[in-house]
């Protein structure tokens, strides 16, 4: 039996939302050209597009908010800020960004050299378009048992110490101009790294003197993973494994719209003196002055202190619960997922549900559209719509290992009869899965396509 732990907290101010009917529905998809990106948000029942930015203010952020300081220079909110980030990450050195993948653009800018190569376990997408955009390549070098999707290894987010090094020997080290690990690891179900291998990666990466950055949006859930599956760490506090991990990096950044849980907000690290100059250049040219990055000083306040509830264990121990809920009520009733579930998402494996469907016609968005119609609900595909791409030799199609959808669940948001209509809706569509159809791409923009391509059924 799954189950689902109460909430740490109660509602104080409600959001209606609206299942609009069937017809309706079928239409909105349709004019979105089956890009659910394209829908309107009031068209979608529970929005499980993404966790990014979706979540729930407390109390003490919104009050944050009105402390807010305006100052263009110096404010107080980036003081409290930069307090909390010397606090929980251990960085002196750091600038607010709008957010993560502006982060990713000036590293990318400032470090990647056409031809260059930059491993890490997965990169996320922005990652990736990122460093392709600077004429990089993006290397994913996370273990095998990561693209099993019923191994249920406690940390399949961790990275091949074997794979790493014997690309670092074969790319040369004037080539990567530095290596990443992103926790957890979204691009391959969310899943965790653990302590020891971050530590042997850092010791790998430094062996070479190839600086070390953390992709770090989802740290605390990571933390927490780390307390409740790794030996040695059940009586650390998260804060404390946090703040080991980030002792093991030269850099990190951070999409503050996941474990930070505010509506929009990044920040950037680093601990190199020069390299902290020449991103400053790049903010002030890019985003804004070093204090507030592109930020109202109301975002700061509000960041600072929802890195500090992230890490709060109760909060966790609810937010993995809800997540683990999910996926289990999904296996109970025969949808594969990612197994064993991650941290902020359930990412159900649409290539083994639908093995009529073959991955150039998109068995995640077949997936994904169905949800949609049966029951206004706007998950996102995770497969061949986001990662196909040919082959820079023999000019060949290449698909990612899975297919996958991915029901990611905004913080603090949702309540369990929301899950529960969700696993409803599941049940529903695998009862009649055999006639659902693929979809072929009518418009696709070359980098980061899947935000605003376009389809017709096959
Ligand atoms: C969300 C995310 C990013 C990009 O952050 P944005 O705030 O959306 O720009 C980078 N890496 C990972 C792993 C992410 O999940």
């Amino acid at each position: 039996m799954s189950i689902y732990p109460p909430e740490p907290f109660r509602i104080k101010m409600v959001e209606p939302v609206r299942l609009i009917s069937r017809a309706e529905r079928e239409a909105a998809l349709r004019a979105a050209g089956y890009n659910l990106f394209a829908l309107n948000a009031e068209d979608v029942f529970i929005d499980l597009l993404t966790d990014s930015g979706t979540g729930a203010m407390s109390q003490e952020q919104w009050a944050g908010m009105m402390r807010g300081d305006e100052s263009y220079a110096g404010a107080r909110s980036y003081q409290r800020l930069s307090r909390v980030v010397r606090d929980v990450f251990g960085f002196d050195l750091f600038v607010p960004t709008h957010q993560g993948r502006a982060a990713e653009n000036i590293l990318a800018n400032l470090l990647i050299k056409p031809g260059m190569k930059v491993p890490s376990n997965m990169h996320f997408d922005t990652t990736e378009g990122n460093i392709r955009a600077r004429g990089g390549l993006p290397v994913n070098l996370v273990i095998d048992e990561a693209y099993d999707p019923q191994n249920r290894h406690p940390f399949k987010g961790n990275m091949d110490i074997a794979k790493l090094t014997a690309f670092i020997e074969q790319t040369g080290v004037e080539n990567i101009p530095f290596g990443s690990i992103t926790v957890t690891n979204n691009a391959g179900g969310g899943q965790p790294v653990s302590m020891e291998n971050l530590r042997a990666v850092a010791d790998t990466y430094h062996r070479y003197n190839i600086p070390f950055f953390i992709d770090c949006c989802r740290f605390a859930e990571n933390a927490y993973f780390i307390k409740t599956r790794e030996p040695g760490y059940a009586a650390k506090s998260t804060r404390e494994i946090a703040r080991e991990m980030f002792d093991l990096a030269d850099g990190t950044w951070m999409s503050a719209k996941k474990d930070a849980i505010v509506n929009i907000g990044g920040l950037l690290a680093v601990r190199d003196p020069q390299l902290f100059q020449q991103i400053c250049n790049q903010l002030i040219l890019r985003e804004g002055f070093i204090s507030y990055g592109g930020l109202a000083g109301r975002d700061l306040e509000a960041l600072a202190i929802g890195l500090e509830e992230g890490l709060d264990e109760d909060y966790l121990a609810y937010r993995l619960g809800q997540t683990a809920y999910l996926a289990n009520r999904l296996l109970e009733g025969g949808i594969g997922v990612i197994e064993p579930p991650g941290g902020h998402a359930v990412y159900v494996d649409a290539g083994r549900l639908l093995p009529h469907i073959p991955p150039a016609e998109f068995p995640g968005q077949a997936l994904s559209a169905a949800l949609y119609l049966e029951g206004g609900i706007r998950s996102v595909e995770i497969g061949s719509v986001m990662f196909a791409h040919p082959d820079p030799e023999s000019g060949k199609m290449v698909h990612p290992r899975l297919e996958l959808v991915r029901l990611a669940i905004p913080r603090r948001t949702y309540t369990q009869s929301h899950m529960d209509f969700v696993v409803e809706t599941f049940y529903k569509i695998k009862e009649n899965k055999d006639a659902l159809r693929g979809f072929r791409f009518t418009y696709a923009p070359e980098l980061l396509r899947h935000f605003t391509c376009r389809f017709e059924p096959v």
